[in-house]
């Protein structure tokens, strides 16, 4: 329904005190002392009772159909029933039971009469406002949103010029502005018709109050809020309209209103999330707010004497020479913060940022010569603060692509709900340690939540000499397991170069990278596996477990090696010890044959350790045991870890488990692998003598650059593998390197790349190749 006329050009209500008085005391048998109180385009009286209650008299305008007053009433009434602490106040029932009244003007007009409670406290000025006070208004406004959510009313869909979604109309009420003015709004007026225009009809949509300025909430001395009053300009239109006008109408000229604006949508945002759309334009739309109010303000001073709006002009003049790009990109960030809110105000340049880093925490390795400033990702691409893309086909972790909308659901829905150890029942703990074990090689039936693969490492190995009795542990020569003190143990990668193993630990020569030859590996030559058993047999620690990553990837990625894998279980069961799969690398589906790397080779390990992929990012990891050693262990130690596992882990790990099947990323895998390993075998080809070989399965790739040594011998060549790694990099596709000699090109990507992104990291690599 639209209004027979426009209440903002039709005069207020004519009605003498003494008639406004006799009114009240024959319609709700109430009287007192009248006295006149602003109104935009109703006239309303306040009402001193001789008893002490005050009240608010409002005589609507007659060009407010009485259906639409309807709205508002009911509106009201709803916000009382789904939030009964806003301080909001509905119409007093007349002696009738009626909540409004029509009557005739003294100017012969049909007026909408009710009669409100005067809601304590006195509103707020602009120069007392604190930043605690503008999130508590954000919080307020988005409460009285959130309170709407439900209503609905048929004459809300009545067309009130105060409706954002018509800004673009005000192209024809800019008579009465000064020329510089109206440059101003026309300005905003081009920007709303390209920008907001076109997106306005896909936002969140409902009735809301549609006014929340200064002049329309009450505060108490503290400056809580204690009434939020006029809902004269309630309609249905996008929702954020409401976060947009508290923006403009309760900072409006403050000189720092730009730099408090964002204390009043994180107040907002605590309450209700903000889309990305609303998010994108907020700014727009506080604009289109303050060049409303000016146009309409101008307009209606003319057509009905209403006061304009001074405030507004101050802010539009501030966000207009801030630009508002700059303005729309800053309201972005309150609304959508990339982080937590931000104890600097202002981000650093990529410079700054590295000193900064250096300071704070010193040598710690970045990757690439020239640092990546990433502020972004997305699916297999990650963007740096210039805005450049980045094909990233060295991260293991975020195993179905960067911030996967489904996981980051699931985490931020776990955190909202419950976040707790896992001492309490909980279903999605107990669900996805049921969906391990029926993934997982036959035999392990437990699961022991920790943080991280080195956490998992660290309690294999506790749990194997706890059932052996033993304590040592072989490794492969060059393997990595982890950054606690015993997985640093298990870690020759680590070692500082030439160091002895820890006495307690042997190393066993990997399957060897048979395509090297006729180059000898760079490395001193390792025992075989009963030699190193039995070297920790002499030394009386004694065999508790091999760890071994399946794939081989620190030692230059040397899977599959099934033959290897079969032999080395047997060594380990005739002596009595456990056998560890280390999947933290190439677990989760990556080597395209089930969810775990060894099971292609048959081998039934005794424990398994998960981390990385696991959470696609969030720090979750697990092992995985069978009853008769796990039990014991746990029963004896009281084993407990405080974040392993808990609810917010365990959901977000069953939603990357569950996305991984359901998008079917190990079958895309082996595919996508296969076709990216064929890419690579035609490069090596064309690079004989510098491609030494090419490894893996999956989406687990490595490439071994070499070059000719004396006497024409293919030797690693390390510094012409990190010159490959930096030129891909500066062709935007992010690789990195493994392997005892660091010679190996390590390809290990999110499983959701495709095959173009496969042809582009070949592409890169053969013109890295062509650059040395
Ligand atoms: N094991 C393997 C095979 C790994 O690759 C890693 C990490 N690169 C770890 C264990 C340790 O995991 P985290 O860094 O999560 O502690």
């Amino acid at each position: 329904m639209s209004a027979v006329t426009n209440p903002l050009a039709e005069a207020r209500p004519h009605l003498e005190p003494e008639a406004a008085l006799r009114l009240l005391e024959r319609h709700w048998g109430r009287g007192g002392e009248l006295s006149s109180l602003h109104g935009e385009r109703d006239l309303n009286f306040r009402v001193e009772c001789p008893g002490g209650e005050r009240y608010v008299l409002k005589i609507h305008n007659p060009a407010d159909p009485a259906e639409v007053v309807a709205m508002r009433s009911e509106a009201i009434a709803h916000i009382q029933r789904v939030d009964p602490l806003l301080p909001v106040a509905g119409p007093v029932l007349d002696r009738n039971g009626r909540d409004a009244v029509t009557v005739i003007a003294a100017d012969g007009r049909p007026s909408v009469v009710q009669l409100f409670v005067l809601l304590p406290g006195r509103h707020p000025s602009r120069e007392e406002l604190t930043p605690e006070a503008l999130a508590h208004f954000g919080a307020v406004a988005a409460r009285i949103g959130r309170a709407l959510r439900g209503f609905f009313h048929p004459a809300a869909r009545y067309q009130i010029d105060w409706d954002l979604r018509h800004t673009a109309s005000l192209a024809g009420k800019l008579d009465h502005l000064t020329a510089d003015e109206r440059e101003l709004v026309l300005e905003v007026l081009e920007r709303f018709s390209g920008l907001v225009a076109p997106r306005f009809e896909g936002l969140r949509a409902q009735v809301v109050h549609n006014d929340l300025s200064r002049t329309n909430l009450l505060v108490d001395d503290e400056l809580r809020i204690v009434g939020i009053t006029d809902f004269g300009d309630a309609t249905h239109t996008a929702l954020v309209c409401d976060l947009a006008i508290a923006v403009a109408d309760i900072l409006d000229g403050r000189p720092d209103s730009l730099d408090l604006a964002p204390h009043l949508v994180g107040g907002y945002r605590s309450v209700i999330p903000i889309e990305e759309d609303e998010a994108a334009l907020l700014g727009d739309l506080v604009a289109a707010r303050l060049a409303t109010a000016l146009a309409l303000g101008s307009w209606m001073s003319r057509c009905s004497g209403a006061a304009a709006f001074p405030g507004a002009l101050e802010l539009l003049r501030l966000m207009s020479e801030a630009g508002y790009d700059a303005v729309a990109e800053h309201l972005r960030r309150a609304a959508r913060p990339e982080g937590p809110p931000r104890l600097r105000p202002t981000s650093r340049s990529t410079p700054e940022l590295l000193a900064a880093r250096r300071q704070v925490l010193g040598p710690l390795e970045l990757s690439y010569d020239e640092p990546l400033h990433l502020v972004r990702g997305e699916g297999s691409y990650l963007y740096d603060a210039a805005g450049r893309r980045y094909l990233d086909a060295y991260n293991n972790v975020p195993v179905l692509g960067h911030c996967h909308p489904v996981v980051a659901e699931a985490m931020a829905g776990q955190a909202r709900r419950l976040v707790t150890n896992t001492r309490y029942l909980h279903e999605s703990t107990v669900e996805l340690a049921e969906a391990l074990v029926a993934s997982a090689p036959p035999g392990l039936d437990r699961v022991l939540f920790v943080n991280s693969g080195s956490e998992a490492t660290d309690l294999a190995w506790r749990i194997a000499q706890h059932a052996t009795g033993r304590e040592g542990a072989v490794v492969t020569a060059f393997a990595y397991h982890g950054v606690t003190a015993a997985a640093t143990e298990l870690s020759p990668e680590e070692w500082p170069h030439g160091a002895a193993a820890p006495s307690r630990v042997a190393l066993v020569e990997a399957p060897g990278p048979a395509a090297l030859a006729p180059g000898e590996p760079p490395h001193a030559a390792h025992p075989d596996l009963p030699a190193a058993v039995a070297a920790l047999r002499r030394g009386g620690t004694g065999l508790a477990a091999l760890f071994v990553d399946p794939a081989f990837t620190s030692d230059g990625i040397l899977g599959p090696a099934g033959a290897w894998l079969e032999k080395a279980a047997a060594v380990v069961a005739a002596e009595g010890g456990l056998l560890v799969a280390d999947e933290v690398q190439a677990g989760y589906g990556r080597t395209g044959e089930g969810l775990w790397s060894i099971a292609a080779s048959g081998v039934a390990p005794d424990l398994m350790t998960l981390g990385k992929p696991m959470g696609n990012g969030f720090p979750v990891a697990a092992v995985l045991g069978r009853a008769e050693h796990v039990d014991p262990f746990v029963a004896e130690t009281g084993y407990f870890s405080t974040f392993g596992g808990n609810t917010l882990a365990a959901a977000t790990a069953l939603a990357v488990l569950g996305c991984v099947h359901s998008e079917g990323l190990v079958a895309r895998a082996r595919a996508v692998g296969a076709h990216l390993l064929r890419g690579l075998e035609d490069l090596a080809r064309e690079h004989v003598g510098r491609i030494g070989a090419v490894r893996g399965f999956g989406l687990l790739v490595g490439v071994e650059i070499v070059a000719a040594g004396a006497g024409g011998a293919l030797w690693p060549d390390p510094a012409a593998a990190r010159a490959v790694v930096e030129g891909m990099r500066r062709r935007g596709v992010l690789v990195g390197r493994t392997g005892p000699a660091a010679s190996v090109v390590k390809i290990r990507p999110p499983l959701v790349i495709g095959e173009a992104e496969a042809d582009e990291v070949v592409e890169a690599l053969g013109r890295a190749l062509e650059d040395l």
